[in-house]
């Protein structure tokens, strides 16, 4: 028996890695082994046998020890130890035994004992799964040392969700320290994820659960961790993007999983900086011109609408170009800061219009754009479009206080609206401000509607200055006279000169359109020229004949352009002198906003042409920004109230302020003209109030020479 057991653990043994050993449960003598189990013991079979296994043990098993172990045996199960066979030469290797009782088949010995059934160890080299084990340890160490490195947060999970690593900078992110992290499972894990908009991501579809159910790695971007630690302030939320990936066994089957959390919070907080720097205006809040521009894109092309009903899509989209008349001087004259206050006054206003749907943007120093969608007839946008331009002009030119002063602007708006779909944005753009340069040119504080003719016009406009040059040399201009009445007399105490245009193809063409386009291309100065000389040669020819009253001027406009050329004072001296006339028959008509732009360099100007003896009105006064105080320390002779308030009286606003402004004009000692009287209401209310002298169509309009010469006559004679 004892051979059969022999013969067939040395046959099945040899296919076996560990070595099998068969002892006599009496003291463990070795009956049998295989041959890896002598490979084991460093020693030939032969040799091995009928020696005890306990002094091949590292430590050696006392008898007491091999007698309590084979007890335990008997008790039942196998038992399994850690511990070293001790090899010739003091050697020793590591190997795990397990020891059973062999199996029962047979009825014990002789006198069927079971203890008589023979010990079986089965035992296990360890020195390789130790090395291997160094192996991993010193890779760990190695791993470790580049995660902690590593700004991302890594974990390592079992499959079953236990954390099984973490490394310092996930420890970081979640605010906790490693001992609460290990062994814990994702599936009761300290902090929830957010997504997007911020809403909790139920356990079941967290993005951990989902690699851990579908055994692929996975990426997502733009969560959010929540349930920090509490280093942190409550409620922290930091922004993160998740990646996992499942790592394999040696079989190919994933047995656990790397999850890299990327904490994108700081940056997306740049990002986010930017954006708003890129977006806002920082002055005033509004949108910045890109982003007003980025923003009619979206519109036009019929994204992100803001629709006139909640739920009805918009068909229309329109666009104010809102441009404040003169803002330059306010800078040029108070100073930047003063400007600042108005942008930020203003976008103020703007801000609680009163109209749904609309978006502002800030394109430019003094430049401002709305833009609205709607639905409905195009009558019907049309009429919003208006009463949005409307309520924009009303709030742009209610004074503005100023530490004191009194601060005025008006604007020139341009108005465009389409269906949605047939422009694109930029051609929106460009019309808007096609039509706000056609307010413009109509004078100030004007609504302009786009339409097809402003493209015409500005086409025209280009040859319209051609043609002004063109003009000024060839005799197409003309002056007209317009008298100025003295109320308490009822005589003519002045005429304005006021330019005419003939165009030989379009007919008369008003000043306040080609003045201003004069200017800005400099044809403003053989326009001037031509004025002035003709001024000067009429005012020889009247004073030669005796038709003109004595004590009476003649007056002319004289714009930014011309009174801040270089020379302007000479040639103005120069070309009376050729005729023959003294300074004191001319008064020189200056506009608030020329004054404005710079006071100190107009001031010397001013007081040069008073010591020469000219006289100087302050023309279209009440439509600048009325900073009164200029008045007193500026050579000014008359006052011209502009036709604006006049036409306005019956308003009990306009009569105040006509009130005010000519007590304020007597106060200082100046003359007063009130402009564009038309009716004897306003007439009498203007004796009333004590204003000096009056112009407008209810006395005469502007006349050429001849009629001019004809009126003087009559009241030089009457
Ligand atoms: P302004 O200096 O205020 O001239 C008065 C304007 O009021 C003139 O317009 C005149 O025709 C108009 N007007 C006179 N009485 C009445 C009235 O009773 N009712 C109404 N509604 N209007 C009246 P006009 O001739 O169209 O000139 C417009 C502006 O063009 C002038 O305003 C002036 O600023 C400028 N301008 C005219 N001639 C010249 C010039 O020779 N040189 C320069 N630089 N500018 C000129
Ligand atoms: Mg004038
Ligand atoms: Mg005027």
């Amino acid at each position: 028996m004892l051979v059969e057991s022999r013969n067939t653990l040395t046959r099945m043994g040899s296919y076996l890695r560990e070595g099998i050993l068969s002892l006599d449960p009496n003291d463990g003598v070795i009956i049998d082994l295989t041959k890896p189990a002598a490979r084991l013991l460093g020693r030939p079979s032969k040799e091995l046998i009928g020696t005890t296994i306990r002094t091949l043990l590292d430590p050696q098993m006392s008898s007491d020890g091999w007698r309590l172990l084979a007890t335990r045996l008997r008790g039942g199960g196998p038992l399994t130890v850690a511990s070293g066979f001790s090899q010739p030469g003091n050697a020793s290797i590591p190997v795990e035994l397990t020891f059973f009782l062999e199996d029962a088949n047979v009825e014990g010995d002789s006198e069927g004992n079971p203890a008589g059934r023979k010990v079986i160890v089965i035992s296990r080299d360890l020195s390789e799964v130790a090395q291997a084990n160094t192996r991993t340890a010193q890779s760990n160490q190695v791993l470790n040392a580049a995660l902690s490195s590593v700004e991302d947060g890594v974990a390592v999970v079992d499959l079953d969700g236990t954390i099984r690593h973490v490394n310092d900078s996930l420890e970081q992110l979640v605010d906790r320290p490693f001992d609460q992290l290990i062994g814990r499972s994702i599936f009761d894990a300290p902090w929830t994820w957010l997504d997007r908009t911020g809403t909790p991501i139920p356990t079941d579809s967290s993005p951990e659960v989902i690699a851990i159910r579908s055994g692929n790695s996975f990426a997502v971007e733009g969560l959010r961790l929540h349930g920090l630690g509490n280093r942190r302030s409550e409620g922290e939320i930091r922004s993160v993007n998740v990646k996992i990936e499942p790592i394999s066994d040696q079989t190919g089957a994933p047995d656990s999983l790397v999850i890299v959390v990327t904490d994108r919070t700081e940056q997306l907080l740049i990002q986010e900086k930017l954006e708003e720097l890129r977006s806002t205006d920082p002055l005033t809040g509004l949108m910045t011109r890109p982003r007003t521009v980025e923003r009619l894109e979206e519109l036009a092309s019929g994204y992100g609408a803001i629709a006139e009903v909640t739920g009805e899509k918009p068909s229309r989209i329109g666009v104010l170009h809102v441009d404040l008349d003169d803002f330059r001087s306010i800078n040029d004259t108070f100073g930047t800061g003063v400007g600042d206050f108005v942008l930020t006054e203003l976008a103020d206003r703007f801000n609680d219009l009163g109209f749904r749907h609309v978006e502002i943007g800030r394109i430019g120093v003094d430049e401002f754009l709305f833009i609205t969608t709607g639905s409905g007839s195009s009558l019907q946008f049309d009429g919003k479009m208006r009463r949005l331009a409307d309520e924009l002009q009303r709030r742009i030119e209610t004074p503005i206080q100023h530490l004191g002063v009194e601060l005025r602007f008006t604007s020139s708006i341009g108005v465009s609206r389409f269906p949605l779909g047939t422009l694109d944005a930029h051609e929106i753009l460009r019309t808007a401000d096609a039509a706000r340069r056609a307010a413009r040119r109509e004078g100030r504080n004007r609504i302009r509607l786009y339409d097809a003719m402003i493209d015409e016009t500005i086409r025209s406009g280009l040859t319209l200055d051609r043609d002004l040059r063109r003009a000024a040399a060839q005799r197409e201009l003309e002056v007209h006279y317009q008298p100025i009445i003295d109320l308490r007399t009822g005589a003519l105490a002045a005429a304005e000169a006021l330019v005419r245009w003939t165009h030989p193809e379009r007919g008369p063409v008003p000043p306040s359109i080609f003045i201003p386009s004069a200017e800005a291309t400099g044809a403003i100065s053989s326009i001037s020229d031509m004025v002035l000389t003709t001024v000067a040669a009429d005012l020889s020819d009247w004073n030669s004949r005796g038709i003109m009253p004595a004590d009476a001027r003649i007056s002319v406009n004289i714009s930014a352009g011309e009174f801040e050329m270089r020379g302007f004072v000479q040639r103005l001296v120069a070309t009376i002198e050729n005729a023959g006339v003294l300074p004191d028959q001319l008064e020189l008509e200056l506009t608030e906003s020329l004054l404005m732009r710079d006071m100190e360099a107009t001031a010397t100007r001013l007081r040069t042409l008073d010591d020469l003896g000219f006289f100087v009105a302050l023309d279209d006064f009440g439509t600048g920004y009325s900073s009164l105080s200029y008045l007193q320390s500026l050579p000014l002779h008359t006052l011209k109230v502009d036709r604006r308030f006049v036409h306005d009286l019956g308003n009990g606003r306009s009569e105040t302020i006509t009130r005010a402004i000519l007590s304020l004009a007597q106060g200082l000692g100046i003359d007063t003209v009130a402009e564009g009287v038309e009716t004897d209401v306003q007439r009498d209310f203007l004796i009333r109030e004590g204003c000096d002298m009056v112009q407008g169509f209810f006395y005469s309009p502007p006349m050429p020479k001849p009629t001019f010469e004809r009126f003087l006559s009559r009241s030089v004679s009457g």
